[in-house]
């Protein structure tokens, strides 16, 4: 006999989790099954959290080295304990999977650990992580949440140890010497970042010729003169043709992306960080008919409903941005669809942010989107080195830049490299969500002294007029 809920939900990352809370809030009952051994999804365990726990360790590793000084305080014999950075960074982890495992607990989802395969559109078998088997029913929904998986490429043996992907490169038991990193993209420069602070040496190798291909341009070549400075090596329209793993490290072969002389590179470690793919596949849908796209992801509608009826899709394992924000947003619009509501989700104010030092972090439009589709636009923007906060605080590297429709003065686009961008970016992404202008966020009093008076003096200048440059 199979348990029968409102809505099973299958994956218990940021989509899935979300999803399943939100349903339980709005009356429905809810499983909600992951067969990792803890919920949270890629973000939780693998991605999100664990990155930006080194991330914080090493950029205190790297300011104990060479950033207190500066400020008069002096410290000396300053040294690396990785095995304690990586068993804080485990806490981390576990403190918020925990936390996530009370918030079911205390909305009554079912969280059941286990292997989710569809029998049927309206039923789930679960191979449980403990041994055993369970059916469940689905009297409204099963929402698919499976999220994604490291991209791989031709050739590449990842034993996570000399050639890994981010989940690897989340542990390795040493810095190396020489990490090369493929793939210029988030999780290449978050992850070099950390291991670069660390003291590796660290080349990342990137096909095409300029690193975060999809953020806007001026912010893409800002980040990678900081980099730079920062001791990364950039190769950029390069390929990796062949990887040969020996017992002193691995040996590259690259190549110009457009074919030409062969060179090769040594590394100790190689990070491979070429992108993610929709996972899928122990879902049994090919069995009950649900469609994919031609890159492998679930086809769903605006109402995030495939093809098959009842069942539904979210996040990394459908179209769009594979960001955990996305997911969760997608997961409480379609929660609240499935009680009957009319909620939306503008994707054109989802923020994203790279955690570099600095950050970078965009909402909207690029430069080059509006170039493109021929959108009249005005661009203000504004330095940190102009903002006192910035200086007081010793960080004046990056700008804020706000792209505004040239009529009507709308904000179509913010884009902002420097010190805590990743946080400034929520006043642009909300100024988006209501559709404001850049006269709006000039006309905002923005308390002194902060960075982000730089936003409101980049909206100023939008219309000529800042008043600190
Ligand atoms: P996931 O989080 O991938 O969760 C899917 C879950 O489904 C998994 O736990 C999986 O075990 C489970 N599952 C799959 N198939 C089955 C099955 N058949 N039965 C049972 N369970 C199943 N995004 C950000 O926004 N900010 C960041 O800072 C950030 N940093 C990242 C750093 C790294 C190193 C990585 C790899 C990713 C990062 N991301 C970040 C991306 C983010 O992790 C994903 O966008 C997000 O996790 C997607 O959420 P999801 O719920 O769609 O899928
Ligand atoms: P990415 O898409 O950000 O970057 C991949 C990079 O690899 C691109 O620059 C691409 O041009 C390059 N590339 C592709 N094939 C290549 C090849 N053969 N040789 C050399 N370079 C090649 O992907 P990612 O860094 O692997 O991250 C995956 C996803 O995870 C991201 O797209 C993002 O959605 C998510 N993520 C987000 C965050 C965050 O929000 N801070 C952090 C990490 C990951």
């Amino acid at each position: 006999m199979a348990d029968t809920f409102d809505v099973i939900v299958i994956g218990a990352g940021p989509g899935g989790y979300v999803a399943a809370i939100r349903a339980a809030q709005l009356g429905m009952s809810v499983a909600c099954v992951d067969k990792r051994d803890a919920p949270g999804g890629t973000c939780l365990n693998i991605g999100c959290i664990p990155s930006k726990a080194l991330l914080q360790s090493s950029e205190r590793f790297a300011a104990a080295q060479h950033e207190l000084a500066a400020h008069g305080v002096q410290v000396a014999g300053v040294t690396l304990d990785l095995r304690t950075m990586l068993a804080r960074k485990d806490k981390v982890v576990a403190d918020n999977t925990r936390g996530v495992e009370f918030l079911f607990r205390k909305n009554k989802v079912e969280y059941i650990k286990g292997a989710a395969r569809l029998a049927a559109r309206d039923r789930v078998t679960v191979a449980l992580n403990g041994g055993g088997q369970r059916a469940l029913g689905a009297r409204k929904a099963i929402i698919l949440a499976t999220g994604s998986d490291s991209a791989n490429l031709p050739g590449i043996v990842v034993d996570e140890q000399r050639i890994v992907t981010s989940t690897g490169a989340l542990a390795l038991a040493s810095v190396p010497k020489h990490l090369v990193v493929i793939g210029g993209g988030y999780i290449g420069l978050e992850m070099g970042s950390v291991w670069r602070r660390l003291g590796a040496e660290v080349t990342v190798v990137e096909f095409l010729d300029r690193v975060t291909p999809g953020m806007d341009a001026e912010l893409s070549a800002a980040l990678q003169r900081s980099l730079e400075r920062q001791g990364f090596k950039f190769r950029l329209g390069t390929k990796v043709v062949e990887t040969k793993a020996g017992k002193d490290g691995v040996v590259l072969a690259l190549e110009p992306a457009k074919g030409g002389v062969r060179e090769s590179l040594k590394a100790d470690v190689v990070l491979v960080a070429v992108g993610r793919v929709p996972y899928t596949g122990e879902l049994g849908l090919k069995e009950i008919g649900v469609a994919l796209d031609d890159k492998g992801r679930i086809k769903v509608d605006g109402r995030f409903a495939t093809n098959v009826p009842g069942v539904y899709a979210i996040g990394d394992a459908i179209a769009g941005a594979m960001l955990a924000h996305k997911a969760s947003e997608e997961g409480v619009v379609l929660a609240e669809m499935l009680a009957g509501g009319r909620p939306s989700l503008d994707y054109d104010a989802i923020p994203a942010v790279i955690y570099t030092w600095p950050e970078v972090a965009s909402v909207g439009r690029t430069e080059e989107q509006l170039k493109q589709a021929g959108t009249a636009y005005r661009a203000g923007k504004f330095p940190f080195s102009a903002n006192p906060r910035a200086r007081a605080n010793g960080f004046t590297e990056g700008f804020v830049k706000i792209l505004a429709d040239a009529k009507t003065d709308r904000v179509l686009g913010v884009h902002i490299i420097g010190p805590d961008a990743g946080t400034m970016i929520g006043e642009a992404a909300l100024a988006m969500e209501f559709a404001a202008s850049a006269e709006d966020i000039a006309r905002t009093a923005h308390a002194h002294p902060t960075l982000e008076e730089a936003v409101k003096e980049a909206a100023l200048a939008v219309d000529g007029h800042a008043i600190h440059i």
